[in-house]
């Protein structure tokens, strides 16, 4: 009877949301039943109490019910697949929301056609806005203006029996082949037991094919996202990450079609790409970041480039801001710069270009947005080499900051948003750290992940590397 009430107030819930229409109440209600082995008394809509309706309670009420009818185990990634898979069931296929966002981007715009993307993807538990509420967030003046500081307890806990993946007989490919991959929508999910290990419930992952460099991508939310609006692209093809011309041409196709977004890549080599670099991606969306608030230290001619403006950006990762309407002279630019930049060394300051058997060390964190009506180009020069100083990298967060940030600066974090671990917060509960203290070490690895320092040596350096071009 409690659970029959649960799925009632559920399926009253996605027909307020419109994620069903009222006419389909009664079938959803017996297709949840039905999932959860459980009858129930013939509902009576307009008398469901909504009042103080709780969808993560609800959830977790139905989870638990599923686990005793025995869909799935019970640990905290069964209990998850089950709550997907409910909400899996009730979502549109994936072809009515592609054809509902392409109608409403050629009718009404692409920001309408997002606004109601965004809506549904919350509303289906997909982008999981209990879980990232609970993330602690702020911001922290330094000398490089505000830097905005997250500290991430919205991602949910391995399963204890994680270790007991390790050892299982893997037969056949990884199916999907990453978390990034367009084979996830609908996806089941797997447990840490499972052969190839623990994987994500993506029942109610819908992704909106889009068009980027005549390529099929995809386009979807984040489910953890650290800013408003976080979104990702992913291409259609499993394959590596690269900085290419092609794909910084994907970036501007990207704004494009999504005026209102930021996007960016990673940069394609380890210690200074962020994320998954198996899966060609990129991240976008609605926010601004310190970075893009940074003034302009210098600009710079770029001969041959004459509708282009360039800028030395005042801020602790070398960035160079170009700026132009004519989309194909700052691609030009963009690929340019990245070229020589991929060749530069200076052993002054530590920048080596190869290793002496070809492993190459430079490459570019890209960031595009449209501002204003103009493409607004961000290129962070990046260097991964390692030395016996610093095994984990020269342009990395530096030992004495490793109790804040160990991690990979990727592209979130160049732009001024760190994401930390959730021990900071006991740290800030325990007082041996302040959160003007986390801000100030964030800033200072930052400084540590520039290849040119701001002090009379790392200005000469970028002078000369400038000079070059
Ligand atoms: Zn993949």
């Amino acid at each position: 009877m409690v659970v029959a009430q649960s799925v009632a107030a559920l399926v009253s819930y996605v027909a307020r949301c419109a994620i069903i229409s009222p006419d389909d109440r009664t079938w959803a209600y017996n297709r949840l039943l039905s999932a959860l082995r459980k009858t129930g008394p013939a509902p009576a809509w307009d008398t469901v109490d909504m009042e103080g309706f709780d969808l993560e309670a609800v959830m977790a009420q139905l989870s638990a019910a599923g686990v005793e009818a025995g869909m799935d185990e019970d640990t905290p990634s069964g209990h998850d697949r089950i709550e997907t898979e409910l909400m899996g069931l009730l979502l549109g296929r994936p072809s009515t929301i592609n054809k509902r966002f392409h109608e409403l981007r050629q009718t009404e715009g692409p920001q309408a056609a997002t606004d109601w993307f965004y809506r549904l993807c919350c509303d289906a538990r997909y982008v999981r806005e209990a879980a990232i509420a609970k993330n602690v967030s702020w911001t922290t003046p330094t000398a490089w203006g505000d830097l905005e500081i997250t500290i991430n307890l919205s991602k949910p806990e391995k399963d204890p029996e994680a270790i007991a993946a390790a050892g299982k007989a893997l037969v056949g490919a990884q199916y999907p082949a990453c978390h990034l991959c367009v084979e996830n929508e609908g996806y089941y999910g797997r447990g840490a037991g499972a052969a190839f290990g623990a994987h994500p419930a993506r029942q109610n992952l819908r992704v909106v094919p889009i068009e980027l460099g005549q390529e099929p991508w995809g386009f979807q939310y984040s489910p953890y996202a650290y800013f408003e609006e976080h979104c990702i692209a992913m291409s259609a093809e499993h394959r590596p990450m690269v900085v290419s011309r092609a794909n910084i041409a994907r970036l501007f196709d990207f704004v494009d079609l999504f005026p209102h977004y930021f996007v960016g890549s990673n940069a394609d080599l380890p210690i200074v790409g962020g994320s998954i670099l198996s899966h060609d991606h990129f991240q976008g969306g609605r926010h601004e970041f310190p970075m893009m608030r940074a003034q302009a230290d210098a600009t710079v001619e770029l001969p041959g480039f004459s509708r282009v403006t360039c800028e030395v950006l005042r801020w602790p990762i070398s960035v160079l801001r170009m700026c132009s309407t004519n989309r194909s002279e700052l691609l030009d630019a963009a690929c340019y710069v990245t070229r020589v930049w991929r060749t530069w060394n200076d052993q002054e300051v530590g920048i080596v270009a190869y290793s002496p058997d070809g492993t190459p060390h430079n490459t570019v964190t890209p960031v595009v947005r449209k501002h204003e009506g103009v493409y607004e180009l961000y290129l962070a020069l990046r260097c991964n080499v390692t030395t016996a100083e610093h095994p984990l990298g020269v342009f990395h967060p530096h030992e004495d900051k490793w109790h804040v940030k160990k991690e990979n600066i990727g592209l979130i974090e160049v732009m001024g948003m760190a994401i930390l671990p959730p021990r900071l917060l006991d740290e800030l509960g325990a007082g041996t750290l302040t959160r003007n203290e986390i801000g100030q070490v964030f800033a200072g690895v930052l400084e540590d992940a520039g290849v040119f320092k701001w002090d009379d040596g790392g200005r000469a350096a970028f002078e000369r590397f400038l000079q070059s071009l």
